[in-house]
């Protein structure tokens, strides 16, 4: 059967094609809730016109969300309380409206005598189980760092062993310093938005990322 790729979404500064979820979809995930790549497949994956398209984790989160809103029109419901008069309040958040993507994964970083060029991920699987596999925050943005380098001095002919040895071999100092040069660079997902209080009109920053209510409640396994 055919299948037709009828929604959009910009990432990259180009045009993603995927579709809404479909029964089949809700059955692979809730059949794989505790297998994070096949789960990934059944929610995001299978949905993508290009299937072949490797996509980091923040790809991931937004692509989900893109999806997501697509798929189950209905808004999610927040409940606020508001810090300054203390009342509570309701809020049908739009994610689609308040998640954007920020900053490139592609470019130079200079550090001394360093020139490194980052670019997208290129490799789903190898990507997935290192990330997956990062037991750690810190080990994960490592990995995620590392497979998003595109060549090293010029040098685009390393294997991901021949890269880690680089990097180990680096002046602690230059890599802090390319470290957070690409954490200021790289393209992530902005869920931060600001909320207004209708009963006094305070308004609070709010990051949008516990997604309470996220999966309608036939969704959930428990
Ligand atoms: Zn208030």
């Amino acid at each position: 059967m055919t299948e037709v790729f009828d929604q959009e979404a910009k990432l990259r500064g180009k045009t993603i094609k995927f579709r809404k979820w479909k029964v089949k979809d809700k059955k692979k995930y809730l059949e794989n809730i505790k297998n994070i790549p096949v789960s990934r497949e059944a929610l995001i994956y299978d949905c993508l016109e290009d299937k072949r398209i490797a996509l980091d984790d923040e790809e991931l989160k937004y692509m989900l969300i893109q999806i997501r809103m697509a798929s189950l029109s209905d808004p999610i419901d927040y409940t606020f309380n508001c810090e300054k008069c203390n009342k509570d309040y309701e809020f049908a958040a739009d994610l689609r409206d308040i998640v954007t993507m920020e900053g490139t994964n592609v470019g130079d970083i200079v550090s001394g005598d360093n020139v490194i060029t980052f670019g997208n991920i290129t490799n789903k699987d190898f990507y997935q189980d290192l990330f997956l596999s990062a037991d750690t925050y810190d080990a994960k943005e490592l990995v995620d760092f590392m497979l998003h380098i595109r060549s090293f001095n010029g040098n685009d002919g390393f294997t991901f062993e021949m890269l880690n040895e680089y990097i180990s071999e680096m002046d602690a100092k230059s890599f802090e310093d390319i470290f957070e040069k690409w954490m200021n660079m790289r393209q992530r997902v902005n869920n931060v938005s600001a909320v207004v209080c209708p009963h006094c009109g305070h308004e609070e920053w709010y990051e949008f990322d516990a997604l309470p209510g996220f999966f309608p409640p036939s969704w959930r396994i428990e």
